[in-house]
């Protein structure tokens, strides 16, 4: 899945349009997946990126730690990240250090 970034308001309109029918593909799939399923969906794809499947590295940078994917560059933040980043006296301060090691671990 590729996510593009807009370019006016009538692609914003369809973009946001879109989001909604994948949340909403996401909670009927939810709903029809028994805890078995969910289970073993968990099992083979825990640790791995989402975007090519390769194993991810768990990375710090300043005190959020990162699931790092060496493969395609990609990178995850889990709900304990965000919850760090959330409670952070200058979230915005954090989320810089993190872009500037996401920058560094992706040069060539
Ligand atoms: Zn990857």
């Amino acid at each position: 899945m590729t996510i593009e970034k807009p370019s006016n308001t009538e692609d914003e309109y369809f973009a946001r349009e879109n989001a909604e029918r994948l949340r909403q593909l996401h909670y009927e799939e939810q709903k029809r997946l028994r805890q078995s399923e969910k289970d073993a969906l968990r099992a083979l794809h825990a640790g791995r990126c989402p975007q090519c499947g390769a194993l991810m590295v768990p990375e710090d940078a300043a005190g959020v730690r990162i699931l790092h994917c060496p493969a395609c560059g990609g990178a995850f933040l889990d709900n304990t990240a965000w919850d760090v980043l959330h409670a952070h006296s200058e979230p915005a301060r954090v989320m810089d250090a993190v872009l500037n090691w996401f920058k560094s671990a992706n040069k060539p």
